[in-house]
């Protein structure tokens, strides 16, 4: 951070470059694959025109979306056809997406739900069929890998959130990924104004400097040096903020299983990591309110992420996706982030045990 305030440059320049390429040696891929962008958001919205999607277009997604990601199917003008998950994992599968799929549909965007990779081998021999697309919405999904692969870089397009609520933050941020370098360099571009050659101080023409060339009606969503030097340092500090996540699931696991009404989170399979982002239950629909509800009372805090996008009155739909909605009504997700102490565990535990014997 000194060094950034010492350039007397704090907007984006070399440290941001540093941080895009220390997050490409971390997911194994090609430095110029990987572009830094302001927040996740932006890069779903650059993600459809990127793959030249507009109106006409299908995009299938999980109902259990982020609501951003129906949002930048919108945007573009194009349709967003939301498929049931997995009641367990609240992955897309390729038994849902496939019945998605229409010879209108462009692109399929999934998301690891709480770092859990889906099946992406199985989605993938689906969308090759139709020659369709894949978006990754890799959000949760920072340190996950799939066959040794890392998500987000599993098909055209991944997206990273670095806000303040993910595993590895900088107050906000993001990266997008891109599966051919002539994207990713049209991608930088649309995030700068579409400027194509710097112009100004950093320009090197020798007059006229101030001059600038445009490709396209770009938008201003680049990060600062500030946030990637944050970012520099919690990447090197990822595989501890991990391990601690990975912790707290097994001392969760370890002291809810044996609850004959509460089912703890599925493992990730065989040959997958998980980046632990989330910690979800499941239990009957008529108890979920009521364990949120008596959690509240004890002070802890609880949640259910995402809300089906089907049920939104924006997208109004009438389709019936049974697992989601199902998911919707029977999952909790429990308090985590890696500082999370031994005694604020205990404390969730126990007031879930003693809500058990009232039931
Ligand atoms: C947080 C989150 C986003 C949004 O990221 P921002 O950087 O805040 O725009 C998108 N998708 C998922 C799954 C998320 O959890």
């Amino acid at each position: 951070m000194a060094r950034v305030f010492q350039s007397n440059w704090i907007g984006k320049g070399a440290l941001t470059s540093e941080f895009e390429a220390a997050f490409a040696r971390h997911l194994a891929v090609d430095r110029p694959l990987v572009r830094s962008v302001n927040c996740c958001t932006e890069g779903l919205f650059q993600a459809m025109p990127l793959l030249g999607i507009g109106p006409g277009d299908e995009v299938v997604l999980p109902s259990i979306s982020f609501v951003g990601a129906g949002h930048a199917v919108v945007a573009a003008g194009a349709t967003p056809v939301f498929c049931d998950v997995d009641p367990r994992t609240l992955n897309a599968t390729a038994e849902t997406i496939s019945e998605k799929v229409t010879p209108r549909t462009k692109a399929a965007l999934i998301l690891h739900y709480g770092g859990v990779p889906c099946d992406v081998d199985a989605i993938t021999e689906v969308l090759t069929t139709g020659r369709v697309a894949l978006i990754e919405d890799s959000a949760c999904s920072v340190a996950s890998t799939y066959k040794a692969r890392s998500c987000g870089t599993l098909g055209d397009i991944g997206i990273w959130s670095f806000d303040a609520v993910k595993l590895l933050s900088t107050g906000d941020g993001g990266m997008i990924y891109c599966r051919d370098a002539g994207m990713a360099e049209r991608v930088e571009r649309l995030l700068y104004l579409g400027l194509t050659t710097p112009a100004g101080f950093t320009s090197d023409a020798r007059e006229r400097w101030w001059e600038f060339d445009v490709i396209a009606p770009g938008r201003r969503a680049t990060t600062n040096d500030i946030a990637s030097a944050i970012g520099l340092e919690q990447l090197k500090k990822l595989p501890v903020f991990v391990q601690s996540r990975k912790d707290i699931h097994a001392f969760y696991d370890d002291a809810l299983k044996g609850l004959e009404w509460l089912r703890t989170p599925p493992a990730p399979s065989v040959g997958s990591e998980s980046s632990y982002y989330m910690y979800w239950v499941q239990t009957p629909a008529a108890v979920r309110d009521r364990l949120a509800r008596c959690l509240k009372e004890h002070g802890i805090y609880t949640t259910f992420r995402y809300l089906p996008l089907h049920r939104l009155p924006v997208y109004g739909t009438h389709d019936r996706l049974p697992h989601a909605e199902q998911a919707a009504e029977t999952t909790l997700c429990l308090p985590i982030h890696q500082r999370l102490s031994r005694e604020d565990r205990e404390r969730v535990v126990d007031a879930i045990h003693q809500f058990g014997k009232r039931l």
